[in-house]
């Protein structure tokens, strides 16, 4: 029946025969639904709110030198929490959108380099002199996807590996490509993951050290957004983790979608 969601699931009871339980999940998967669309609206609706605000506080940074030096303050905090509410904003609205299966991006064939070159760009700032980052991607390595949500994942790992390796350390990103996959990974000599906090990791907002994040300014939301991307692309992250020696966070890709060779031939038109 139109509307009604059913769960079935099959277990072998006997030699011969199965057990089938049918459980109506149609309440819960309407509780889903609501959540999803109050997390998407709310975060809608609070982006015209946070504009006006930062358009104020932009013009008053302008006459911020003939302020006291308090209010100069109150101003950068002001301006700091603002960005700090944009990018939750934006965070929280993509993870609404990889939800909501309808809405894909379009995919594309496009090369794995240009990826990690535009996204160094931007993390380059992060960087202290204590900190080297190698990237080690053949030019020919190609993934078959939405360039848009792979920079967003990809940019969320690597962002990650810096934060959490305060103290400096070697960031390693690379790709191998095998016969069944291809592999997407980054590596980081920092602060490491305690083993009972991996499968958590991906949990919206799910932070090992909640006091951290004000500090590192990340918003929570970074892995669950790596995991809803890497669905979307038939791929999955592994988690590798040692506290105080580091982690590395693979993403693995079925092979179709990083070998051209291994698409089909399309049937010739008639
Ligand atoms: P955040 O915005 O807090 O970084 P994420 O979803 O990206 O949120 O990560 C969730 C948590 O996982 C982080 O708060 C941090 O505790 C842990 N984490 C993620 N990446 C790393 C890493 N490379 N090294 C150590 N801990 C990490």
């Amino acid at each position: 029946k139109d509307g009604v969601y059913l769960e079935i699931q099959t277990t072998l009871y006997d030699k011969n025969d199965h057990l089938i339980f049918v459980r109506d999940v149609t309440r819960l998967h309407l509780l889903e639904q609501m959540r999803k669309d109050f997390v998407a609206n709310a975060s809608h609706e609070l982006k015209t709110p946070l504009t006006v605000i930062k358009g104020y506080l932009e013009t008053l940074s302008l006459f911020k030198d003939n302020l006291p030096k308090s209010m100069q303050k109150g101003i950068d905090n002001m301006s700091d929490q603002s960005d700090r509410m944009e990018q939750l904003i934006e965070d929280l609205l993509l993870l609404s959108r990889l939800e909501g299966n309808d809405k894909r991006e379009e995919s594309q064939w496009f090369n794995l380099i240009d990826v990690v070159h535009a996204i160094s760009n931007v993390t380059a700032p992060m960087l202290t002199d204590k900190h080297t980052l190698s990237a080690d991607i053949p030019d020919d390595a190609r993934i078959y996807g939405s360039y848009k949500d792979l920079y967003s994942a990809f940019s969320n790992l690597i962002v990650n590996a810096i934060k959490y390796s305060p103290d400096g350390g070697t960031i390693q990103i690379k790709w191998e490509s095998g016969e069944f996959n291809g592999v997407f990974s980054v590596k980081d000599s920092g602060l490491g993951i305690e083993p009972r906090y991996i499968p958590r990791l991906t949990e919206r907002f799910f932070r090992v050290d909640k006091g951290r994040g004000s500090k590192t300014g990340g918003t929570g939301l970074g892995l669950a957004i790596v995991k809803h991307v890497l669905l979307h692309h038939d791929a999955k992250l592994h988690i590798r983790s040692q506290p105080g020696v580091g982690s590395t966070f693979s993403c693995y890709f079925p092979a179709n979608r990083t070998r051209i060779d291994t698409i089909p031939a399309l049937p010739t038109p008639i």
